[in-house]
């Protein structure tokens, strides 16, 4: 392997979709031991981060260290994170043409992040592209839109999203599209579809046919059974949890898990505090009820300004003290998966600045190489570890592309 260059070596719930709060130092790895020698050889990938927002903000340095948030560019290169996939998401958002105009500017805000950043970054599309920026020492940055809604019913649009360079569209974000069931965020919604509409099932044979994940995070179980009926690639859960752990509708069965597998697709294990601590489900989600007045108060002061909203509830979550989780259990989460949807099928998608609490030790993307130490010390081989880092994500993105070559 070509070595590598690396620097220094429910209403509410949509909602948290923010800087997290500030977030202690913590020391680096000392970088000697076998796992963490494994950790900085494995391709090292991450699905879901919601940080894209600041870069849409002149005044945030990407290539600085910054003592709030989960994810900057001195910190992924500690963590040894070598591939993001950055989110193009936005919440509800009201009449037509307004979410593909926020889409537009969010991936454009990729782009440019990363002809800022050319040594550093590559844009990439493809399985080849991530091994290769990768191998030359650069971050791959990809993208994924979360949520049917911001194609507005388009086609076309989901399509030039494609050639944008899109490569996964979460179904539903955390409330129903036209056409497809969400899983909610905290109570289930009533269905509205019963899972996906003639319509979704269109949506999910286009993104077999371009070459685009279909990712069932977010999604109502109704949802998740119609894709995995409908569609012809591996699908991906772009950043889910386990709910034989911790009982929350994000999370998925072990029905769900083995459905997965037989799909040949893969589960992102979500690192959220409030997703994944079956004692913490609870006290967060009475913490944003607590909040959802200034919540609600806050989204209508920043409609359509995505990016002021961001910073607004970064700043209205740093005055709160809320509960963080165990990295144990978290491995628990990957443990389980593991277990249940076999190494073949399991990854990591932490939804970075998405979320408002991480575990303790993986406070933030620089704590990365502990999920390594954490993986092995429980037992999984080094092939599994390798496999659960990355290269089954890369696995599904191989197969995905090589259905879309084929039609
Ligand atoms: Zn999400």
């Amino acid at each position: 392997m070509i070595a590598r260059r690396r620097a220094g070596s429910a209403l509410v719930a949509s909602l948290v979709l923010v800087a997290a709060c500030a977030l202690p130092v913590a020391a680096p790895p000392d970088g000697h031991d076998a796992a963490d020698a494994l950790h900085r050889d494995a391709i090292v990938i991450d699905t879901h981060s919601d940080t894209t927002p600041w870069f849409e903000d002149p005044t945030w340095r990407f290539d600085e260290r910054h003592a709030e948030g989960h994810q900057d560019l001195p910190r992924m290169r500690e963590g040894g994170l070598d591939v993001q996939f950055w989110s193009i998401y936005m919440g509800r958002t009201p009449g037509d043409g307004v979410a593909i105009k926020q889409a537009i500017a969010r991936i454009d805000a990729v782009h440019q992040l990363v002809a800022r950043h050319p040594g550093e970054l590559a844009l990439v599309t493809t399985a080849a592209g991530i091994r290769r920026a990768v191998a030359e020492g650069r971050i791959a940055c990809l993208m994924g839109v979360e949520g049917g809604h911001i194609i507005e019913n388009s086609l076309p649009a989901l399509r030039t999203y494609h050639r944008l360079g899109v490569r996964y569209l979460t179904l539903t974000h955390s409330f129903p599209t036209d056409w497809a069931d969400s899983s909610g965020t905290n109570e289930v919604p009533e269905p509205v579809h019963g899972g996906l509409t003639s319509f979704g099932e269109d949506v999910v044979r286009e993104m077999n046919r371009l070459g685009m994940m279909v990712d069932v995070s977010h999604v109502s179980d109704e949802t998740f059974a119609d894709v995995l009926r409908v569609t012809r690639a591996p699908v991906l859960a772009s950043h889910s949890s386990v709910r034989a752990v911790a009982d929350h509708p994000r999370n998925l069965s072990d029905d769900m898990l083995r459905a997965l597998a037989a799909n040949r697709g893969v589960v992102m294990i979500n690192f959220y505090s409030g997703y994944i601590d079956a004692d913490l489900v609870a006290p967060i989600r009475s913490l944003f009820a607590r909040l959802a007045p200034e919540i609600v108060a806050l989204r209508e002061r920043t409609e359509g300004r995505p990016l002021e909203r961001s910073r607004a509830f970064r700043d209205l979550l740093a005055g709160q003290e809320i509960p963080r989780t165990r990295l144990s259990v978290l491995l628990d989460h990957f443990d389980h998966a593991l277990r249940v949807a076999g190494p073949d099928h399991v990854g990591l998608g932490a939804d970075w600045d998405g979320v408002a609490s991480m575990p303790r030790d993986m406070e933030d993307v620089s704590r990365l190489p502990n999920l390594t130490r954490g993986l092995l010390a429980r037992g999984h081989s080094e092939d599994t570890v390798r496999k659960v880092l990355g290269e089954n994500l890369l696995r599904v993105m191989e197969e995905v592309e090589a259905l879309a070559a084929s039609h």
